[in-house]
């Protein structure tokens, strides 16, 4: 299936695994920045040491820098029948310069899937996975840290997508298959009433 998507929501929400979960299942890529930046750091290269010199602190790599990786991936075979972009936009300047990735594509936003989460049980998590995948930026002060700027810079975007009609609310809260099914159903029934 063909659609083009948007998972937003905070740190420690559980973007990263719903985001495979309905990937899989649509047959399209998930696309996460921050993925892209740890692949990078892992490789040892340029894009990766200067990201990571932002990561670590859990602020945000500069849009100029992000922006021009999203175009480059967007651009590739793979993304032509459909994508979910998970970590991106991030902030309103990065919805701009999506806007305008996607109108040189020629290509439409169908949604924007939120799942919520409140900071407590956000930071109880992370700090969970922490002990499993020993992520650098998944300490408690850069947690809270990547908390306070998803409030201020990233949630001004749901209300933005709302606005534009295209936004989801889905409750994070729950087990992982619990949150896959209520996903998968609001999307379809989202996608449904528009058809
Ligand atoms: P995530 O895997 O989405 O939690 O992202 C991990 C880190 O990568 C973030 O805390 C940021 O430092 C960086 N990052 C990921 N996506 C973006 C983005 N869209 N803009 C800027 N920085 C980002």
């Amino acid at each position: 299936m063909s659609v083009r998507l948007i998972l937003v929501g905070p740190p420690g929400a559980g973007k990263g695994t719903q985001a495979k979960l309905l990937c899989y299942s649509l047959g399209i890529p998930a696309i996460s920045t921050g993925e892209i930046f740890r692949a990078h750091a892992a490789a040892g290269d340029e894009l990766g040491k200067l990201a990571d010199s932002y990561t670590s602190k859990g602020e945000l790599v500069p849009d100029e820098v992000t922006n021009r990786m999203v175009t480059e991936r967007l651009a590739e075979p793979d993304a032509a029948g459909g994508f979910l972009l998970d970590g991106y936009p991030r902030n309103p300047a990065q919805v701009g310069a999506l806007d305008g990735i996607f109108a040189e594509l020629g290509i439409e936003l169908d949604a924007v899937v939120e799942i919520g989460a409140d900071d407590e049980s956000a930071i109880a998590r992370l700090l969970g996975r922490a002990s499993e995948q020993g992520r650098k930026d998944d300490t408690e002060g850069v947690i809270r840290h990547r908390i306070e700027l998803y409030h201020a810079q990233t949630e001004p975007l749901i209300t933005l997508y709302r606005e534009r009609g295209k936004l989801i609310e889905v409750d994070g809260m729950g087990t992982i298959d619990d949150v896959a099914v209520r996903v998968r159903e609001a999307l379809g029934s989202f996608l449904d009433a528009r058809a």
